[in-house]
């Protein structure tokens, strides 16, 4: 029913992780897929499995490029239901695939994936320091992928994690924002996972100041509101780039020799610095080691949230533009042509008997079905207006195509004649607007599939991607000018499956 995937930097803590899986009681996973994403891999990766779990694991190579990128090398080799992601930095509880077991089980069909509830065991005895008070900060983050199982069809329909995001960082969030916009759930399971807080010296909160570049990349992909949908909280920019400012000006008015304007910036960024460190230091230990920590990286931060904040923004049209990063999530619906994409092109043809379905439609269409991808047809019958078939005539041909193909979804269809000057008649672009209104998707986010020019430009007038499958009657400037052509059917359908470039 699941597999697991667990992305490494070869952390020792892998090795106790898989052991508190092979130690978990309930149903074992189908395989487990340890994804080494080291840098070197020269030294193998230490297991220390035990047989049971050692004959489900099998480790792959990342590309060192991040989470994102190893996960998603992880699901593609899966074929399960879900795919269960757990970090290689946790440990899980005594009843962890039991519970899981029980978290996926009857989960209804729109919701995409079950989050699991991280435990951060802080010291007894004392106040936790800023850095446990940071991790622990993940026991009530929504979405992330310490622990979270995502049902392989959503994380198909979304095209994986976006490689964009090359640390772990945002790239949890991110997936989530978008399997949520396709209309699915993500919820929270019962199932607990264990997160220790790992060493880390006083630079650490410097260090983790990098995430603001992820920030404006996350921007750029969901707008400024991205924050409150995906329940994370504000951070503290705004003051960090008041401190900075104030420093700025401090120096700017010593270099202009305006003693007054200096002492004043001077003071504004002195207080904000103390303030800043202050709000770290009371809720903590206050010893004086973390004292010292924290003034001095509070004295750091602000300058480091900018820096990197303006890094991410500067670098944000060359992310953007990388194609190759980007998920390639599936098209929420095709809208298809019937004849001479559908079925054989017989011009005015009443006759149910002599339909005949192009080649590879059928495994064409079980392929997007198969996908959850919704279809519909969308169709020019000047027959009508021309006096040559009755609408009856048509749906009852639509009827047999429904027969030979299995269901069609909604199918529009377009009675004018050439001279009538409608809205709807392929090329202008009405018979898609009503198709995606129908099945409730943008048409950006929708591929038109057809024989000729006027299939394609239709596809154009109204904002959606095309493939043109041409036919012997396919005018060679119409394939000159089509974005994208296909052999047959199935290729097209491959194509937009990502199955094939
Ligand atoms: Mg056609």
């Amino acid at each position: 029913m699941f597999d697991i995937v667990v992305p490494t930097i070869g952390r020792p803590s892998l090795r106790r992780l898989l052991n508190s899986i092979g130690r978990s009681s309930g149903p074992r996973p189908g395989r487990i897929f340890v994804v080494d994403d080291r840098r070197d891999r020269s030294a193998p990766l230490e297991l220390g499995l035990d047989a049971d779990l050692g004959q489900r694991v099998t480790v792959r190579a990342g590309r060192a490029a991040g989470p994102a990128s190893a996960r998603n090398i992880g699901w593609r080799c899966s074929g399960a239901v879900w795919i269960a992601f757990v970090d290689d930095d946790v440990l899980v509880g005594e009843t962890w695939l039991d519970d899981l077991a029980r978290d996926l089980r009857d989960l209804p069909g729109d919701v995409a994936a079950s989050q699991g509830r991280v435990l951060v065991p802080l010291p007894a005895g004392r106040r936790p320091t800023d850095w446990e008070r940071n991790v622990a900060g993940l026991a009530t983050a929504r979405w992330i992928t310490a622990d979270c199982a995502y049902r392989r069809s959503a994380l198909l329909a979304a095209g994986g994690f976006d490689e964009r995001f090359r640390r772990a960082y945002r790239e949890d969030a991110d997936l989530a924002l978008r399997v949520v916009a396709r209309g699915k759930r993500i919820v929270r399971g019962e199932r607990r996972v264990t997160h220790p807080v790992g060493a880390a010296d006083w630079t650490i909160s410097v260090r983790l100041q990098a995430g603001n570049a992820d920030d404006a990349l996350m921007e750029a992909l969901h707008g400024r509101a991205w924050r409150s949908r995906a329940g994370a909280p504000r951070g503290a920019y705004r003051q960090h780039v008041g401190a900075a400012s104030a420093a700025g000006i401090a120096l700017a008015a010593c270099a202009a020799r305006r003693p007054k304007v200096a002492a004043i910036a001077a003071a504004a960024w002195a207080l904000q610095a103390v303030y800043f460190a202050w709000r770290r230091i009371a809720p903590g230990p206050r010893t004086r080691g973390e004292i010292a920590a924290m003034l001095a990286s509070s004295v750091a931060i602000p300058f480091a949230a900018v820096y990197h904040r303006v890094r991410g923004a500067s670098g944000r049209r060359g992310q953007l533009a990388d194609r190759a990063r980007a998920p390639k999530p599936l098209p929420r619906a095709v809208l298809f042509d019937r004849d001479g994409t559908l079925v054989v092109d017989l011009p005015f043809n009443r006759d149910p008997d002599r339909v005949e379905p192009m080649p590879g439609a059928a495994s064409a269409l079980a392929m997007l079905r198969a996908a959850d991808v919704p279809i519909a047809v969308v169709s020019n019958q000047s027959g009508v207006a021309l006096g040559r078939v009755t609408r009856g005539d048509v749906d009852a041909l639509n009827a047999r195509i429904e027969a030979l193909l299995g269901p069609l979804g909604p199918v529009f269809v377009c009675t004018h004649g050439p001279d009538d000057r409608c809205r709807c008649r392929k090329p202008a672009p009405g018979l898609l607007e009503a198709a995606a209104r129908r099945l409730g998707v943008r048409l950006r986010d929708c591929v038109v599939v057809g024989d000729i020019g006027a299939d394609i430009e239709a596809a154009h007038a109204a904002g959606a991607r095309a493939i043109l499958v041409p036919t012997a009657v396919t005018r060679p400037e119409e394939i000159a000018a089509a974005p994208l052509v296909a052999r047959d059917l199935e290729h097209a359908v491959r194509l937009l499956l990502g199955e094939e470039a």
